[in-house]
């Protein structure tokens, strides 16, 4: 390469506005444009007791809120996605405020929470409830055992919204329509069970508790959890899974007996050199308001780590734009993108998921954006209990097919799992090829055979 000693330094074009749209965050009072909230005070929508009453838990409590805001056919869509889907109903006032009812069908909040009848795509072939196989890898109820030396316990079923998108969409809210669910009730002899078996392992050193979702765990159940894993010796890193910061981020501005308990934890961890981290779920930049960044700013200042994990999710934040905008303003409020997950193999949302293969253009347009830490991994946690794989990974991608082969050495030596495009997106020809069960049956083999192997541990192929 010749370097000339006479040329101009490349100068930076000036910045863009859209460059800095991350810093500009939704203030004022944006709540009083939903009627049923246009007399709340600034105290009251904050109060988290307030938001967890007036959360609405039914269809009927959802549209009597938005009523008057969106036309009877959008009604009547919602009711028709209600109908069919898997999920419990939960949306807390700052969500439903956070919506656009200007133009809901668009809304990327709209879409995580109300399914509507209208947009619904018929399941891909392969798909399954509980596509992870966290229940096979459960040695106790509520504790899924995958990794060497990691764990996922989960201690309760609530959240304090529901999404559509839940991965855990077996045990997660009530009995819906149509899925009877797994009972993972806060339950201490179940949990201590959990405990009895973390401290029989001693490879276990990092403990995910998850749920279900630690905002909904009472102050002193934080304490039980958090003190009674610091107390087994081997365990050296906690993480409290909550997205409570995306959908109730006031909580952490009036819940100060919570927010002292997770202090609590973390620092009587800090003095036992373990790592104690909150990990949060934001997807869409529509999510953070001025509300979010001062509770970020209130556990910044305690001295707690917050990592995000995102679900990468069609028509909410599968254009580059958007997604950058995300990752740039969650960095700005000292939350570190962790994860951009691809959305796993669940029934009823696909009109939610994207490709690999979009899911790699992106990663490799973020790239670089920002500093390394703050970038997302952009992973498919594998169906069938293959664990989180980068997705430009895999031992081998039919993209015409749409089915990318994984391997997980670390995991589960041996196997081979598979992830399936959504079928929308593949040509006419490969989607008449899924409805045909021999034809299904022979691309899944084809792939297999070209990653170099059998498939093992992964679907069984019908
Ligand atoms: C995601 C996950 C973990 C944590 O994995 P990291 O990659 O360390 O974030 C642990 N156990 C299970 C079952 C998981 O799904
Ligand atoms: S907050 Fe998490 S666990 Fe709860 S419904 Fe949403 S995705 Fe599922």
């Amino acid at each position: 390469m010749v370097v000339s000693a006479s040329r101009p330094p490349a100068l930076k074009p000036p910045v863009s506005a859209a460059d800095l749209e991350h810093r500009s965050l939704r203030g004022g009072e944006f709540w009083r444009a939903i009627p049923a909230y246009s007399s709340i005070d600034e105290p009251t929508f904050l109060n988290h007791i307030w938001q967890g009453q007036h959360s609405v838990k039914t269809p009927d409590e959802l549209l009597a809120t938005i009523t008057g805001l969106v036309p009877d056919a959008f009604i009547e869509d919602v009711r028709a996605g209600f109908a069919r889907a898997p999920m419990a109903v939960r949306l807390s006032p700052y969500v439903i405020a956070s919506i656009n009812w200007q133009q809901p069908e668009q809304d990327p909040i709209r879409r995580q929470f109300l399914p509507l009848g209208s947009t619904l795509e018929q399941d891909h072939p392969m798909l399954t409830l509980d596509s992870l196989h966290e229940q096979q890898d459960a040695p106790v109820p509520g504790l899924t055992h995958r990794y060497h030396d990691k764990a996922l316990f989960l201690p309760l079923n609530t959240c304090p919204v529901y999404c559509r998108f839940c991965t855990r969409s077996y045990a997660i809210g009530s009995d819906t329509a149509i899925v009877d669910k797994v009972d993972l009730h806060p339950d201490r002899e179940r949990w201590q069970a959990a405990f009895d078996y973390i401290a029989s392992r001693p490879e276990l050193e990092d403990i995910v508790i998850s749920g279900g979702d630690a905002y909904q765990l009472p102050p002193k159940h934080i304490t039980t959890i958090g003190e009674a894993l610091l107390g087994i010796e081997h365990v050296r890193r906690l993480r409290f899974a909550t997205k409570g910061l995306a959908v109730m981020p006031s909580k952490i501005l009036t819940d100060s007996a919570w927010v002292d308990a997770i202090s609590g934890v973390v620092a009587h961890g800090r003095s036992l050199n373990k790592d104690v981290v909150i990990h949060t779920h934001f997807n869409h930049p529509n999510e953070i308001s001025e509300i979010t960044q001062k509770a970020a700013n209130v556990l910044f200042q305690r001295g707690i780590t917050i990592r995000n994990q995102t679900v990468l999710i069609r028509g909410v934040n599968d254009t580059e734009a958007t997604m950058l905008l995300l990752v740039r303003r969650l960095s700005y409020l000292n939350i570190h993108p962790y994860y951009v997950y691809m959305h796993d193999l669940v029934r009823g949302v696909e009109d939610l998921r994207t490709s690999l293969a979009q899911a790699q253009e992106l990663e490799q347009a973020i790239r670089g954006a920002t500093a390394g830490f703050n970038t997302p991994m952009f992973v498919c946690d594998a169906p069938g209990g293959g664990g989180k794989r980068d997705v430009h990974g895999y031992a081998y991608y039919d993209r015409e097919n749409g089915i990318s082969v994984f391997r997980a050495p670390s995991v589960k030596p041996g196997q081979l799992f598979c992830y399936f495009d959504p079928l929308a997106g593949l040509s006419a020809a490969a989607q008449a090829r899924w409805q045909d069960p021999t034809e299904r049956a022979a691309m899944i083999v084809a792939a297999l055979h070209q990653a170099g192997g059998e498939l093992q541990g992964g679907p069984s192929i019908k």
